[in-house]
């Protein structure tokens, strides 16, 4: 039987109290996860293929899980040094 369990990086995350759409936060963690920079300071995703950072999936995904918490769409400032980690707690 083939494995279809598949490990999200959200799956772990705690999400903080004040997501209001915990389905488009996680998705949204996952895609913010997977477009990290790597050593050099490039997006390590292959969809990328090696831009500087943030990515425009990773600026989506910070809007994204702003949007799940409540904030305002567009607008609204993301920290240049965003932590995914940190979003988590
Ligand atoms: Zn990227």
């Amino acid at each position: 039987m083939p494995e279809t369990t598949r490990i999200w990086p959200s799956q772990d995350a705690v999400l903080p109290e004040d997501v209001t759409d915990p389905l488009l936060w996680r998705l949204a963690y996952d895609v913010a996860v997977a477009h990290q920079p790597d050593a050099a300071g490039h997006c390590a995703s292959l969809l990328c293929a090696g831009q500087g950072t943030p990515c425009a999936p990773l600026v989506n995904a910070r809007r994204a899980m702003l949007l799940a918490r409540g904030g305002a769409p567009g607008s609204a400032p993301v920290p240049a040094q965003w932590d995914w980690r940190r979003e988590a707690a």
